[in-house]
């Protein structure tokens, strides 16, 4: 049968004209249907929008019966209309009442109807609604139709996301775009926090849809292409990226899509429509993720790299740099990214920042570690948070329970305010336990410390009433500045650091740059594992001038004052003794050329390297103190990434054979009479710090926020049977019970605030 169809050109044209004209919502609605009905010669046009109740309710009709319009809806996955809202997929059938998904409706009068073709109406891989034609006999619809219909799929998306439409739905619902949405991630930072949202990195707004000059719009896109790919190749050959390094591998993928015949033919084909460069960028990546989502397993990175490639095509395509102003942040600001670095954090105004929500990361990686410090409210694992969310939505974030709602409605909105004036209460009664010692009801003594890294969260040492800073995690500094901080700038904050404290205590981490604490200016030859690659002290080493530099500096800082230094990473004994003649040797100079040296100087280890463990009887003569990373100790000891949401969580951090190879620690501190704290993030969860207590450890670090609850589960507790029952079953090999389940039943048993 011969086309009666005008094609998409003349379509579109009609329909740029339409958009333009002053008409109310509801009018331009019907007039784009009356116009596709015409323009594909249907008898039928119909857009149906997808309601937040899952119903997909009938929004513009021409040829059924105009009171159906707003009256009528199809549930989720009922009929033809559903299947295509649920498949994301087009549907194109000859005689449509013989398909079994067929549901008949009478009152919009489509019986005589047999050519049905539907297309989901898209929008960053969600349905957003259908767009149906329909025909008296006439057998299948063409391809080119299908094609056309899904180009204008693209325009009604953007169409009805604005909010002219939101008053059309029928009342009491909202559209499914705007719907409540919950998404449940992992708690990294505890706390709520109610504000608006900031993308970090915004998706590009396309504003224009229609063509005026294909043949431009061709160029356009063919010469953006080429910008993009030349952009690759230079970062391959700018940036030193090893062959094999995750780094590597992205651009590769890259590479390999924006080489893609498929995906450039795509492209063309939808500017071949009468789709602008930019709006065929979008109408593809839409129909790309909205198969890959829906796939059983969805290769989530493999749909990242290709948003990515899609949104850098469109900045080229419309020279909007994406890159958002830190400075621009409004109150209550929610940050919301896929994956963000530590240094990526520093950089936002912290004074407007509430919270942070990503889609990746773990609990103890440093992004969730730098939250914490600033007294950030974070969530992470939200997934495909980024792709559901727009800037200026209101959110709320449960960092205690993972739990993120993005557009809320009043109802969890008052739950929460309500969450937070308990807590606001919590908080009080903290403030109130600030200057009550940490001591267990049978007499043992726990000394609290903070984790810092920043002057700014120094003075909240007051606030809680903690001992004083067990781990200073100097990296920080080096993190948010933009070039390498000079001997002097570090001289000084350590200088501010110790008159923060004033009479309180602070150890000083050396530098423990690495892994994914990235120092931009420090960047080394990407690495395939940097966890376990050239960080820390293994950097310290071979550029030793950045350590003596940072040992000078904590010299000078002390001006007479006691000093504590604490070595990171440290793999076998001969390197803690390297560190230490190092610190002496700058020690002495410092002495010859008559300056002040610390009143005193003790050196730690940090214990976080597994081989470290079986080397403990040389280290802890040669010790002043000892510290255990349990962040990274955790981290190699299960082999299992701390970043990686995979993993990270997969072995419970005090699992039998975690809380033994601690225990170890506390036996051999014990006999050398070398001071043990805990630094890493265990110290500061009330159930982790019941395990930690109960082996042995009395010196707990940790985010100032944990100070109280920690504390109150101190006070509370009787620790003497605890620690019974525990280091019993450490030693008994037919014992059943998890290391877990068992301290939780402790802590009921003496009904402990958990
Ligand atoms: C640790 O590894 O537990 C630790 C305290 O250090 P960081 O988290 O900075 O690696
Ligand atoms: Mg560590």
């Amino acid at each position: 049968m011969p086309t009666r169809f005008a094609g998409p050109l003349v379509l579109l044209r009609e329909l740029r004209e339409t958009m333009a004209a002053t008409l109310g919502a509801q009018a331009r609605l019907d007039r784009i249907v009356d116009l596709i009905a015409q323009n594909m010669q249907a008898d039928v046009c119909s857009f149906y929008v997808l309601r937040d109740d899952g119903a997909l309710e009938l929004f513009a009709t021409h040829g059924l019966k105009s009171e159906a319009v707003h009256t009528t809806s199809l549930r989720s996955g009922e009929g033809l209309v559903g299947l295509i809202a649920a498949g994301a997929q087009p549907l194109n059938l000859a005689n449509a009442p013989a398909h079994p998904a067929f549901a008949h409706r009478p009152e919009t009068g489509e019986d005589p109807y047999t050519s049905f073709l539907g297309v989901p109406v898209l929008r960053a891989g969600q349905t957003l609604g259908v767009l149906v034609v329909q025909a008296r006999d006439r057998g299948a619809f063409q391809n080119d139709e299908t094609e056309a219909l899904l180009t204008v799929a693209t325009l009604l998306a953007e169409m009805i996301s604005t909010a002219e439409f939101d008053n059309l739905v029928s009342t009491g619902s909202d559209i499914d775009l705007r719907r409540a949405r919950t998404f449940e991630g992992a708690g990294f930072a505890e706390g709520v926090a109610l504000g608006t949202v900031v993308l970090h990195d915004p998706r590009v707004v396309v504003t224009n849809f229609v063509a005026e000059d294909i043949g431009a719009e061709k160029t356009r896109l063919d010469e953006a292409i080429r910008t993009l790919r030349l952009s690759i190749d230079t970062m391959f050959s700018t940036r030193d990226i090893k062959a094999g390094s995750e780094h590597h591998e992205i651009l590769e993928s890259y590479r390999m899509f924006a080489n893609d015949r498929g995906w450039v033919r795509r492209l063309d084909e939808a500017v071949d429509q009468g789709l602008t460069a930019e709006a065929a960028v979008e109408r593809v990546q839409n129909d790309t993720r909205a198969r890959m989502l829906r796939q059983a397993d969805p290769y989530i990175r493999g749909l990242h790299d290709l948003d990515d490639l899609a949104n850098r095509l469109l900045r080229v395509l419309t020279g909007d740099p994406g890159v958002f102003q830190a400075r621009e942040l409004g109150e209550d600001t929610v940050l919301v990214a896929r994956n963000l670095g530590p240094a990526e954090l520093l950089e936002y105004d912290r004074d407007r920042l509430r919270a942070i929500v990503i889609e990746e990361g773990g609990p103890t990686s440093h992004v969730a570690i730098v939250a914490r410090s600033l007294g950030l409210v974070a969530v992470g694992q939200a997934q495909n948070i980024t792709a559901m969310c727009e800037s200026g939505d209101d959110i709320i974030v449960d960092g205690s329970s993972g739990r993120v709602h993005l557009r809320p409605p009043p109802g969890v909105q008052a739950t929460y305010i309500e969450k937070m004036r308990i807590s606001a209460r919590r908080q009080e009664h903290f403030a109130a336990q600030r200057d009550a010692s940490a001591v267990t009801k049978d007499g043992v003594e726990i000394t609290l410390l903070h984790n810092s890294g920043l002057l700014a969260d120094l003075p909240a040492l007051k606030e809680t009433g903690a001992a004083g800073v067990g781990l200073f995690r100097t990296e920080l500094q080096f993190m948010i500045a933009s070039r390498l901080p000079r001997m002097k700038e570090q001289t000084e904050l350590y200088a501010q650091a110790l008159d923060t404290v004033g009479d309180k205590p602070i150890t000083f981490r050396l530098l423990d740059i690495g892994g994914d604490k990235v120092v931009p200016f420090l960047r080394s030859t990407a690495e395939e594992n940097p966890a376990m690659g050239w960080r820390s002290l293994r950097l310290a080493f071979d550029r030793l001038a950045l350590m003596r530099t940072q040992v000078r500096a904590l010299l000078q800082a002390s001006g007479g004052r006691p000093l504590s230094i604490l070595v990171p990473m440290i793999t076998e004994v001969s390197e803690f003794a390297q560190a230490r003649v190092i610190i002496q040797k700058e020690v002495a100079w410092l002495k010859k050329i008559g300056g002040t040296a610390p009143q005193s100087i003790s050196i730690g280890a940090m214990i976080e390297v597994p081989s470290i463990l079986f080397e403990l009887d040389r280290l802890m003569p040669l010790a002043d103190f000892v510290s255990i990373g349990s962040n990274d100790l955790v981290q190699f000891l299960t082999a299992a990434d701390r970043a990686n949401p995979r993993v990270s969580k997969r072995y419970d951090a005090i699992g039998l054979p975690r809380l033994r190879a601690m225990h170890l620690v506390v036996s051999a501190a014990r006999a050398h009479d070398v001071p043990l704290t805990m630094c890493g993030e265990l110290a500061g969860r009330p159930i982790e710090a019941l395990a930690l207590m109960a082996i042995g450890i009395d010196r707990l670090s940790m985010a100032a926020s944990s100070i109280g609850p920690v504390k109150e589960l101190i006070v509370a507790a009787r620790l003497a049977p605890i620690r019974e029952r525990v280091l019993k079953a450490l030693k008994d090999t037919e014992d059943p019970t998890g290391m877990r389940e068992l301290l939780i039943s402790l802590a009921q048993a003496q009904n402990l605030p958990l």
